[in-house]
């Protein structure tokens, strides 16, 4: 039916749980189980990216059969498909939580496209497995929504991310308490297929070491750098710190890629970090609308505020050494696991300075620069500016005289406008002064800026109102949405309303400026 060519290296060179199938239970000495989607009803297809179809090989009439929608909705497999759950365990909120696994998520298979690429494909919501630990296995229509959408607009952003596929209702409803307060209701399911070359997450490899079982870990440290880092070489010591080097390079670039947008996790348990640094497992996440570092989406998460925006870097870090304790059973000492850290730090402390640079418009980033993008926050802040807004009609201002009329729709209050007003003039003054003494022509310097400020980006309010509509049958906004996104720097004529600032509605709206795990 499709012709897809699977090699799944992970199930055929890691050891698998001997017993297959969903019955819970802890799974020691091995990496994975086998498992198989759970049907579903009446799977129909809601929304897909073309980009991701073109990259598998899928045809436009391929996504348009039924037999999309049923191997999507894991109804079918296909030849060579080894349907399974990954074992792993993680860090939550700080906390070791031992084991969790693919609670609800089954991976198919790799595939190898036509470009030799390695595809891994895997259903979110697909039922149960071992690792299900007394949840239904399922996903509600609105994360899945939330999470087909953004990785795909991260994607086009330039922002390091699992991919999503497609987005199929299952056409039956899951239970679901939104906001634990004892107020279960029925929502319609669906299920994601996203895709990323590898799925490890940090935690697969912090299990092993919680049990003692170096040997298990050993293996996969070798597994993970033979398929997914072919670029290293060398053995041993030498070579798994080269590849940790590797990884804390990746995380921090991911993370100065969320900064610059105004991305905020909202779950950065050490289980929902990519050894590859994407960004993955989308749940509670949102983006920044009024700027405010201390902003979190995610109301478990409301009190401590442990992944708030302006947090992230530190979490970032923390969990890289969770990942580095995992490894130290392999190191004769912790000198190679220190240094890949501290190059953890040198390359965000240079990729933020990279970021200042771009997102004001300068050739480079000087020492007094920082300072400048600094006090820039502070006022932001305190005046409630609208982070994505603001930054894209800086590129507006005027040089020469230099005033706050390109940022009239920016403000979010009124009265901190007016009490703003004088110190973001005089900051604009200082702006101004510091663009005189840039190299950059005017010209590049608004192409400079065009490039690391998006016009749109997924505001939670919009996601919210795809979701509304979808829920009310019609999907139509998801796939409108998505196209907006797939062009994030680019003015779009006529689209004008999907780069506005939060509308007043949605400011305490659930889904809108808070989101909770239940998904
Ligand atoms: P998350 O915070 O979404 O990354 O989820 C943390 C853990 O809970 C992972 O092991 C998930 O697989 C599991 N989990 C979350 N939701 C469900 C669900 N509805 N059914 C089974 N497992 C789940
Ligand atoms: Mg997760």
């Amino acid at each position: 039916m499709f012709d897809l060519r699977f090699d799944n290296a992970f199930v055929r060179e890691l050891p698998g749980d001997p017993e297959q199938g969903a019955r819970l239970r802890q799974v020691e000495g091995a990496l994975y189980s086998r498992v198989d989607p759970t049907p579903v009803a009446a799977p129909r297809l809601l929304a897909y990216s073309a980009e991701m179809a073109a990259t598998l090989g899928f045809s436009a009439v391929d996504v348009a059969t039924p037999e999309f929608a049923a191997l999507f909705g894991g109804n079918v497999l296909l030849d060579g498909m080894q349907p399974y759950a990954a074992n792993y365990g993680g860090h939550q909120f700080g906390h070791w939580a031992g084991q969790l696994g693919d609670g609800r998520a089954i991976s198919l298979g790799e595939v190898v496209n036509a470009a030799g690429e390695r595809w891994e494909l895997q259903l979110k919501g697909a039922g149960l497995t071992p690792y299900s630990r007394g949840a239904d296995g399922r996903a509600v229509l609105r994360s899945s929504v939330r999470e087909f959408l953004c990785s795909e607009a991260m994607h086009h952003m330039g922002v390091p991310t699992t991919r999503a596929l497609s987005l199929v209702g299952t056409g039956e409803t899951v239970v679901r308490d939104m906001f634990y307060d004892g107020h279960a209701a029925p929502e319609p399911g669906a299920i994601v297929c996203r895709v990323a070359p590898s799925f490890i997450r940090f935690g697969n490899f912090e299990l092993p070491t919680s049990r003692g079982d170096v040997a298990l870990l050993r293996q996969l440290v070798e597994f993970t750098i033979r398929r997914d880092f072919p670029e290293l070489d060398g053995e041993g010591e030498a070579l798994y710190a080269a590849w940790f080097t590797q990884v804390c390079e990746r995380t921090a670039t991911m993370v100065a890629h969320w900064m610059r947008v105004g991305f905020v996790h909202g779950v950065m348990n050490t289980d929902n970090m990519s050894i590859l640094g994407l960004t993955i497992d989308y749940g509670p996440y949102g983006w920044v609308d009024d700027y405010d570092p201390d902003w979190t989406p995610n109301t478990t998460d409301a009190q401590r505020r442990r992944y708030r925006y302006g947090q992230q870097p530190n979490v970032a870090w923390w969990n890289l050494s969770c990942l580095a304790g995992a490894l130290a059973p392999l190191f004769d000492g912790v000198g190679p696991l220190e240094a890949g850290l501290q190059h953890y730090a040198t390359v965000y402390a240079a990729a933020d300075r990279a970021n200042i640079a771009a997102k004001l418009g300068l050739a480079e980033c000087r020492d007094d620069d920082v300072a400048l993008m600094q006090s820039l926050q502070v006022l932001m802040q305190q005046a409630e500016i609208d982070m994505t807004l603001w930054f894209r009609a800086l590129a507006e201002v005027d040089v020469q005289a230099p005033t706050l009329a390109p940022f009239g729709e920016a403000f979010y209050d009124e009265a901190k406008r007016r009490k703003a007003e004088p110190a973001l003039g005089d900051w604009l003054a200082r702006y101004a002064a510091r663009l005189a003494d840039d190299p950059l022509s005017p010209a590049r310097r608004r192409e400079r800026m065009r490039l690391a400020n998006p016009r749109y980006v997924l505001r939670n309010y919009l996601a919210q109102q795809a979701i509304d509509r979808a829920e009310q049958g019609d999907a139509s906004g998801i796939a409108e949405l998505l196209e907006v996104l797939r062009h994030p720097y680019d003015d779009q004529p006529g689209r004008e309303a999907f780069a506005q600032k939060r509308p007043d509605w949605a400011r305490h709206k659930a889904g809108c400026s808070m989101l909770s795990c239940s998904s």
